[in-house]
């Protein structure tokens, strides 16, 4: 298989539903992923953000926030060299059911998200 390296995809983000969390790689341990710092820092960024729109998200991997799990296309995409892969569990906090009034809300603050990311990499030199 051919491995994708950072000139292609520099980012990965797989959203899922729930529980207002960014999780980077690893999500099967608690071994910290090689450039740890660089996921840290782009994620201060997107937590700045969603902050900024009046939602706090917590961060950190499945395996210390919520569990061990094995197969994360995040996981996947980090091993075939994509440096910066996130899950995103979107609102709401504890439920799969969210509120239709609140999902135009809940977009403009991940675009919000986005734009502060790509302006980060950018930075980057991505
Ligand atoms: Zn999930």
């Amino acid at each position: 298989m051919k491995k994708y390296g950072r000139e292609m995809f520099p980012l990965h983000l797989s959203f899922h539903s729930y529980g207002q969390m960014i999780l980077r790689p690893y999500s099967h341990t608690l071994v910290p992923p090689p450039n740890v710092r660089n996921l840290d820092a782009l994620g201060n960024v997107m937590l700045a953000s969603l902050r900024s729109s009046g939602f706090s998200y917590r961060y950190g991997t499945s395996a210390d926030i919520l569990y061990a799990v094995g197969g994360a296309s995040a996981d996947w995409a980090y091993h075939f060299g994509v440096p910066y892969t996130y899950i995103i569990e979107l609102p709401p906090l504890n439920s799969f059911i969210y509120t239709p009034s609140n999902i135009q809300q809940t977009c403009e603050q991940i675009w919000n998200m986005l734009v502060a990311m790509t302006g980060h990499l950018k930075v980057q030199g991505y």
